[in-house]
């Protein structure tokens, strides 16, 4: 399912007012138009004029959704879908119905999954509290009369409990990390670490300016919370900064790890301390890797997230403008600048390290010596 963004143009007398919304939960709601599709009810509601207007943030069909009103955090605005309080509170999505089975339900799947995709931007769970029906708002809310989509989901032989059911699944199922599919020869950035933290340390500490030792420890524990190769974030930075050397526009007090933001004399982005800096990199790597939003507890620090051509580059490979197929890169013009990276995360990969200690064999160990030292001296009593 794929949301295609369609926005209702702002501005009077247009039908979208523009407002920003800071929603608490979404309304479903069913259009009422049969066989009418995604635009075919975009397009109207864009002919509305105020006082007079209608629209939804999202609509469903049977081929795809599509976006007539921004939904996403941090751009969410106010729709017109359910009347006040309502339009205050909610995001509105609308599902097309057709009386032909199949198409209604293709349209009632791409609904669900975009009622998900809503739930799962907000860090919202699949009930009552954060789902509710345009019939709800009229019962408890009031300001607004309508009673769908009840009916036609009782039409299509479902029911609004087992939509919100069927909701809950469909997040369950994006919960799971997504791999990109691997690629033959290619690097993926969302990936487990590719080297051990014992590796980066001794390759790390061999180059690194003085002062910034610490740095292997804090990508191992922060890049993984973002489904990251640690390997891969701790050798983009020491690409980026000369292993923190910072020979070029970035100060070393700025805790830019990844020149975010700093071209041709221009510094870039400051954070307050190293693992800021740090989750701004990898939030960084994440927009290129994937499009799904930063996962819920993640506080956006990285101030060019949203300039970011979303999974326009799951692999290292393609970090940069000139390798990439899809017309997009980290580094500019970037020829090389993606297998660079993977050159330091093959030589970090073949470092020798000891093994992490074995906590495990060491208390099985002190427990049979207690042990034979108690059986020694029970010995000794009798
Ligand atoms: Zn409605």
């Amino acid at each position: 399912m794929n949301i295609r963004e369609a926005l209702i143009p702002v501005g009077s007398p247009v039908g979208r007012g523009g407002q920003p919304l800071e929603p608490q939960g979404l309304v479903l709601h069913a259009t009422a138009d049969y066989e009418a599709t995604a635009q075919d009810i975009r397009d109207y509601w864009a002919r509305l004029r105020s006082p007079n207007r209608a629209n939804a943030h999202l609509i469903a069909d049977w081929t795809e959704v599509v976006e007539c009103v921004p939904w996403e955090p941090g751009k969410c605005e106010k729709a017109w879908h359910a009347g006040e309080p309502a339009n205050s509170r909610f995001i509105g999505i609308e599902l097309c119905q057709s009386r032909d089975k199949a198409k209604a339900d293709a349209a009632y799947r791409n609904w669900v999954a975009a009622a998900a995709t809503v739930l799962r931007a907000y860090g919202w769970p699949a009930d009552r509290d954060h789902v509710w029906t345009h019939r709800r708002v009229s019962q408890e809310l009031g300001g607004t009369t309508h009673t769908d989509p009840d009916g036609y989901l009782a039409e299509i032989g479902k029911s609004v409990d087992q939509a919100i059911d069927d909701i809950g699944e469909a997040l369950k199922a994006m919960a799971q990390p997504q791999q990109p599919q691997p690629t033959a020869g290619l690097t993926p950035i969302l990936h487990g670490p590719t080297a051990t933290l014992e590796q980066a340390r001794a390759w790390w500490q061999a180059k690194c300016a003085q002062g910034f030792e610490d740095m292997p420890e804090r990508v191992w524990h922060i890049a993984p919370l973002y489904g990251i190769d640690p390997a891969f974030t701790l050798s983009q930075i020491a690409h980026e900064t000369g292993f923190c050397k910072f020979g070029g526009d970035v100060k070393p007090e700025q805790n830019n790890f990844g020149g975010i933001g700093a071209t041709g004399g221009v510094p870039g982005a400051s954070f307050p301390d190293r693992d800021t800096g740090v989750h701004a990199v990898c939030q960084h790597e994440y927009a290129y890797a994937c499009d799904r939003p930063l996962p819920p507890w993640a506080a956006k620090v990285d101030p060019r997230f949203d300039l970011v051509k979303r999974a326009s580059s799951p692999y290292v490979e393609w970090l940069g403008h000139a390798d990439n197929p899809n017309g997009a890169g980290w580094a500019w013009p970037g020829q090389g600048y993606g297998a660079a990276i993977v050159r330091l995360m093959r030589e970090m990969a073949a470092v020798q390290a000891p093994s992490p200690v074995d906590v495990a064999a060491i208390r099985a160990q002190a427990i049979a010596d207690v042990r034979a030292a108690v059986e020694r001296a029970l010995q000794g009593v009798t």
